[in-house]
């Protein structure tokens, strides 16, 4: 891909609609902030009980769109069957190297689905093998500054939230781009909660993020690092 834009933040997750619902708002806040977003999806959505990968292509795409993202792929890893391969972790490295992101969002590392916990280990691992000088992979070497962990679906105190109020409908409206998933229908109806529940719900989580620092919605990411202070007087979230 010769015209690879410059990216400033990478977003990789398992499946296609995964970042839609775990941090598709702060990609969308930093692209209107003119920040370039991409987006890195492991597998093809092959396995989904509706729609075939045709489908879905079509609706990441849009949903791209929507999220006003600089770039999207989807690797040919199998659906359900996201392995820590030395083979896979090439596969990331070579569009880490290729995008050049500062900022790398990965799923929090534990998951009740296996693939979301193996593509937070196995994006952290490709990371640090994009970054070796010796390794040829066509591309110079390359290693983002950051790594924060999208853990929306953990069970986890996030160590900060994005505030998302403003981007929160547009980024429901990007999760309800994979129309063969999401859209009402009958076949599977027991299985996929009409449209305003899912509405209802992702507005619950997001306001629960959202009130523990004080906002309306939030988006939750966990750090590995602390955090470093410089002016004690801009620290952000009232105490009492
Ligand atoms: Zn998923």
């Amino acid at each position: 891909m010769p015209d690879s834009p410059n990216i400033d933040i990478l977003a990789i997750a398992a499946h296609r609609d995964d970042v839609e619902q775990t941090c598709g708002g702060t990609l969308l806040k930093m692209a209107e902030r003119g920040r370039r977003t991409a987006i890195l999806d492991l597998t093809q959505g092959e396995m989904g009980t509706r729609g075939t990968a045709e489908d879905r292509a079509r609706e990441a795409e849009e949903a791209a769109r929507i999220l006003k993202a600089s770039w999207r792929r989807a690797l040919d890893i199998p659906d359900g069957r996201v392995e820590n391969t030395y083979d896979n972790r090439l596969k990331v490295a070579r569009v880490i190297r290729e995008l050049r992101p500062r900022v790398l969002i990965l799923p929090y590392w534990q998951a009740r689905h296996p693939d979301h916990a193996t593509a937070s280990v196995l994006g952290y691992e490709a990371a640090f093998l994009a970054g070796l000088a010796k390794l040829d992979l066509g591309a110079p070497p390359h290693r983002p500054y950051k790594i924060i962990y999208a853990s929306l679906y953990a069970d986890v105190r996030p160590t900060f939230v994005v505030d998302i109020s403003d981007q929160f409908e547009t980024r429901f409206a990007a999760l309800m781009a994979y129309r063969s998933q999401y859209e009402d229908q009958q076949p599977g109806s027991g299985l996929f909660p009409r449209q305003t529940e899912i509405h209802e719900r992702l507005a619950a989580m997001a306001a629960f993020y959202g009130l523990l620092a004080g906002v309306r919605y939030a988006e939750p990411f966990v750090s590995k690092e602390v955090g470093l202070v410089d002016d004690l007087l801009a620290i952000p979230v009232q105490s009492i």
